[in-house]
């Protein structure tokens, strides 16, 4: 199998579906896969690890899953490993989309073919990509804020705020122009106060999502713009581990008392559990199982040469809607990355038991979702 499938010449994105491929459940040994997840400190990353490694070897791969403790150069060292170690293909979700040339290189030379998982990799040895629709998160979001102070039928002024990821992270700058585009017109009118002012992507980004740079980036505006006594309304926050943090620095920091919109992503089980206390009030759920389902359909659609495209995702039978994109994502000036995007669903207060009805969630005797 090992020789058929280094045999595998997959073009770079935007090539085209899959080209020459081998017989996955062929040949003596099972295909190994190399899992390779950004870090275990974020809590979506270990569902995901869990998920994958547990889907590939129900369906017969052998496996090598690494944490990288959001380290780039142990990230290069982890991918290298699994090539040292045989690894048919890899599957890789980047902690910085941009610093896994070398390992990424070595990748393409060897034939082994690379799937983005969750996260761009601005690399052409990727040969697919698989996420959610980055953009939508942030619309959402924006469009959840819109919705919820009701902004088309008001002439009242709230104030808001803007918390965005990690830099290093394709996605980021994604989820924050979908809620700033959303927003921009409310912005524009006045229906929409940034009070600090900071409202461009650099500057409101949080260093490896992490929960205490949130945290303190927070209380320092609470601190300077917010101690007078002006009241905040909204902070959009990109995902569930900046809107921890946030929660936490508004908990601590805030001196009024009404209600603050405050949005998320991931559906992490502490975020979960301010929304059942009211301490947050939405998130942007992402299937992770689905995501590693698609992800293990399209592995083996690769090995089994078969083409990838609109219909082959019809014809895959999820039980949820993906698109096939072949426009969206580059992972060179010029070179679009073929994509298939999950789509993501709002979670609120209200209709928690959707997540329960995953069947990854239970409802505890307390009320909390683990
Ligand atoms: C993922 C988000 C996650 C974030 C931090 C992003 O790349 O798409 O789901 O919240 O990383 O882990």
């Amino acid at each position: 199998l090992m020789a058929a499938v280094m045999a595998v010449s997959l073009t770079a994105c935007g090539g085209g579906g899959s080209s020459a491929g081998s017989d996955s459940s062929g040949g003596d040994g099972k295909a190994k896969i190399g899992l390779s997840m950004p870090t275990q400190s974020l809590e979506r990353w270990n569902r995901d690890g869990a998920y994958l490694e547990e889907q590939f070897q129900n369906a017969g791969y052998d496996t090598i899953l690494t944490y990288s403790d959001n380290d780039s150069g142990k990230q290069v060292n982890d991918i290298q490993n699994m090539l040292a170690d045989g690894a048919d293909l890899l599957v890789i979700a980047a902690i910085d989309g941009e610093a896994l040339n070398t390992a990424l290189d070595e990748a393409a030379e060897a034939g082994v073919p690379v799937i983005a998982y969750d996260r761009l990799i601005k690399n052409d040895a990727v040969s697919y990509y698989v996420s959610f629709d980055n953009y939508t998160v942030g619309t959402l979001q924006g469009q959840f804020v819109i919705d919820k102070l009701d902004l088309d039928n008001t002439d009242k002024t709230y104030n808001m705020e803007f918390t965005a990821g990690d830099p290093a992270d394709n996605n980021a700058g994604y989820f924050f122009n979908g809620a700033f585009d959303t927003l921009k017109p409310y912005i524009d009118s006045g229906k929409l106060n940034v009070v600090s002012g900071q409202k461009d992507f650099n500057t409101v980004a949080t260093e490896q999502w992490n929960t205490d740079v949130a945290l303190e980036r927070a209380q320092n505006i609470l601190g300077s713009y917010y101690a007078d006594g002006t009241q905040l309304n909204v902070w959009l926050c990109s995902n569930d581990s900046t809107a921890l943090g946030v929660a936490q620095a508004i908990e601590s920091d805030y001196k009024g008392n009404n209600d603050i919109i405050i949005t998320g992503q991931d559906g992490d089980e502490a975020n979960l559990k301010n929304i059942v206390d009211g301490k947050q009030t939405m998130t942007v759920y992402k299937n992770v199982s689905n995501e590693c389902i698609a992800t293990l359909d399209l592995v083996n659609g690769i090995l089994d040469d078969k083409t990838i495209d609109q219909d082959f995702i019809d014809k895959a039978g999820w039980e949820f809607d993906c698109v096939y994109d072949t426009t969206s994502y580059q992972t060179s000036d010029g070179n679009n990355c073929n994509s298939l995007l999950l789509v993501p669903a709002v979670i609120t207060k209200d209709n928690l038991q959707d997540l329960v009805d995953t069947g990854l969630y239970t409802m505890g005797d307390d009320g909390y979702l683990s």
